[in-house]
Order: C-alpha cells, then structure tokens, then sequence
C-alpha cells in the first residue's frame, strides 16, 4: 500500500491568498495544464491531497508517440506492436499501427512536473466557496480558502469544483475498474473479453517490465468487479497485491461550469469502450494549458477562452458518442460471436483504418515539448484578471 507522504504538523501553513491559476489535481491532466503555462510568468499553483507521482490512478498504457513528443520516453517501461485478445472461445491477435507502451506513473508525473515553473502545495480540495462565476473563484481547502480568477478541476470524476451537479455511482455514467500490480514479467499485452470476468467490460494484463497490471473493468457501475478481479489473478497465476481502482467517467461532459474549467475526467474526457483516459487527460489539459496561456499573453479574454475551450471540447462530441453506443452494443452480441468480430476487426487494413481513426480522436501530435522553461513576465492581461 502506498504510504501518504503529505505534509504534516508545522509544515501545514495556511494557503490563504489569491494566485492567477489554481490548478486542483496533480495527475495527467492537472499538470499537463501547469506544463503548457510554463514560462508565462503567470503565479501558478497546483495542489494535490498526495505528493505528485504518490498515488498511480491507471494501468499506464499509453501510445508511445504521445511520451515521444512530450520528451518522456524516460518513463516508458515497455513497448508493443500488438493486443493479444481472449475470448471464451479462442484468441485474436490484433495488429496495431502504432505502437503503444506501459509507463512508470511516478516517473511520468515527475518528469512532466520538472517541465513546470508553478509552485505545489499538498492539499485536500473540499469544494469551491459560494460566489458569482465572475469573481475570483474562492476554493476551499484543508490548509485555506485560495482564490483565482483561473480555476481548473483536474481532480477526477467526482469534479469536485462543480455547482450544484449530483453525479454519483451506481446512476451516473461511470464504469469502474479495479487491478492488481504484482511483482512479474510477461511479452504480451493481453485483454480478456470473458463473461467470467465481467459481463459488460474487459479485464485486461498489461506488462511493465518488472510488474504485472492484472485487474477487470465494467462498463456497468453496478457489477462488482473485485471477486472478478481476484479469480482472475488466480488464472493468470498472479498474487492479489497493490489494488488499484476508481470509477472511470464514459460520458463526456462540459468542460466548463461556473467560471471553472474541467480536463480529464472530471470533463469525463476518458475515452468509452476502451477506458483510455491518459491521452485524452493530456490532450485536453494541453487545449486548456493554451487557452489560459493566451490570457497571460494578452491574446484572449478569460470568457473567451472559457467559450474557446468549451468549443474545443464539443468538437470531439461525435467521437465520443460513437464510442459509447459501441460500448452499450458490443456487449449484447451473442458471446460466440466476440472472436468472430475481433478477427475481422484484426484484418490488417480493417485494423489500420480502426485504430487510426481512434487514435485521431485526440491524436499525439497535439502533444509537444515543453514551450519555455525560463521564467517569464508576467503581462498586463494576468495583472488585470486578478485585481
Ligand atoms: C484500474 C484502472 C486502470 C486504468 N488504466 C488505464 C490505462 O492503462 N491507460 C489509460 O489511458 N487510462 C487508464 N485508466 C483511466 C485513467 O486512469 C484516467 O482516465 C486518468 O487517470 C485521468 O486522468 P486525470 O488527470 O483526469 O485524473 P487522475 O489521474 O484520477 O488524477 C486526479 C488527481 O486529483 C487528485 N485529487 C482527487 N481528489 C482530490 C481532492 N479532493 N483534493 C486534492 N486533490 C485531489 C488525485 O490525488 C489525483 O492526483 C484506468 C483507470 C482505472 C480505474
């Protein structure tokens, strides 16, 4: 189990005070935001309730041209050109025209934190203070109330900073996913489509070099996926250690609401059918990272990029949709019929045209090094916002 590295006792000063950017959430998206602000001279702060890097929140698949062109190779731990998938009645080998790889999560945090020049503070965020959407937005914490007239929400599903939004499982549209991490090696990167395991989702074992991400994902909220993850350790021959799970959002949401911003998912950026959450989290905290760039440099409005980035978000609508009326359909296919369509869907040119038009939904060539990592100045449009 993880042990909590936060700040204790003296260390716990009181945060009170008002920055330009407050970014919630240490993770993909949330600091993929803070990167892309780099050498702004805008007076970013991130908090997170763990130290960046503490807590994995993924099995850490990824395509690779997405740590490629971020300059993280540094953190990939293995690299593959094709999914084994299982079903009850035979495999399929799928060819993927790209390759993809599983990383270390603290490595990966780390390296995308060195490419920032924001401060970062642990703290619990409880929720956002009552208040006009216009004002500086006041968030209330365990360690104070910080205010900011750019707040992001990169904190996950439960989209913590939202007025107003019941949004809870079993009802929401949430999956869940649960993994274990043993101590291991393996080539393949495998998953199992096996009512065994889970009657509507995929279980899955990925391989990270040294360690196994073994575990089952259901599309619906209701079905347990713990006893399904257990019996399916046991039949790869794995041990129970290192659980690892969350709900996983497979509805895109708006990615604004009272003033605040939302990437990741608590936007429900997370991709439907596949739970694919890391590339759109980078993607879409790259678009907003932008946005608010452009406020620091003078070239936008804070509504306008509030309206320019909920534009962006809903150009991607169709995709996600798709997506998910192929997760709400897929499942109902007669379980003899699963290997049938993975081997049509493995015939290379059908396979290329697939995983192409999919990996184009938030393609890795949005991602891009670091702009600048010197300080900057700070400009007449952040000084403005925040007085
Ligand atoms: C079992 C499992 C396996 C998965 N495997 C993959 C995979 O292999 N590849 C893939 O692409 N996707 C995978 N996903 C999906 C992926 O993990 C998510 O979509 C992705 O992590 C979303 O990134 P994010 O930055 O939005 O949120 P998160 O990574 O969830 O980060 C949220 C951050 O907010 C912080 N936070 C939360 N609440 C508070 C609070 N109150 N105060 C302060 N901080 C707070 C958290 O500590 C965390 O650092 C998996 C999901 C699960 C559950």
């Amino acid at each position: 189990m993880a042990t909590r590295a936060t700040k204790r006792g003296d260390e716990r000063t009181s945060l009170d005070g008002s920055r330009d950017v407050l970014i919630c959430g240490a993770s993909f998206a949330g600091l993929m935001v803070a990167r892309e602000l780099a050498g702004s001279g805008a007076d970013v702060l991130v908090v997170d309730r763990y130290e960046i890097g503490e807590r994995q929140t993924s099995a850490c698949a990824i395509p690779t041209a997405c740590l490629e062109n971020l300059g993280l190779l540094a953190a990939e731990k293995q690299r593959f050109r094709t999914v084994l998938a299982h079903t009850a009645h035979g495999s399929t080998r799928l060819p993927v025209p790209w390759e993809f790889s599983t990383f270390d999560y603290r490595t990966l945090c780390e390296l995308l934190w060195a490419d920032c020049d924001a401060e970062f503070e642990t703290a619990k965020v409880n929720g956002r203070e009552p208040g006009p959407e216009s004002e500086p937005i006041a968030v209330d914490t365990d360690r104070g109330v910080i205010s900011a007239p750019l707040v992001v929400d990169a904190m996950g599903w439960k989209r913590i900073l939202a007025s107003g939004s019941a949004y809870q499982p079993p009802d929401a549209p949430l999956s869940r996913g649960l993994e274990v991490h043993p101590a291991g090696s393996r080539e393949e990167f495998e998953i199992i489509i096996n009512r065994r395991y889970v009657p509507a989702g995929y279980a899955w074992s990925f391989p990270a070099d040294d360690e196994l991400r073994v575990g089952v994902g259901s599309f619906d909220p209701r079905f347990h996926v713990r006893p399904t993850t257990e019996t399916l350790a046991e039949d790869v021959g794995v041990e129970t250690v290192g659980y690892q799970g969350n709900w996983i959002p497979h509805k895109l949401r708006p990615a604004i609401g009272g003033g605040v911003f939302f990437a990741g998912d608590s936007a429900g950026h997370c991709l439907p059918l596949t739970a694919e959450g890391i590339r759109p989290a980078l993607y879409f905290g790259a678009a907003l990272g932008r946005e608010l760039r452009a406020i620091g440099d003078g070239r936008q409005t804070r509504e306008g990029a509030l309206a320019g980035y909920e534009a962006f978000n809903r150009r991607h609508q169709r995709a996600f949709d798709r997506l998910l009326t192929a997760q709400r359909i897929l499942p109902r296919f007669p379980h003899r019929t699963v290997r049938p369509i993975l081997a049509t869907a493995g015939i290379r040119p059908i396979a290329r045209y697939l995983f192409n038009r999919y990996l184009d939904i938030a393609p890795p060539g949005f991602l891009g090094p670091v702009r600048s990592t010197g300080p900057g100045t700070k400009t007449a449009a952040m000084t403005t916002l925040k007085a």
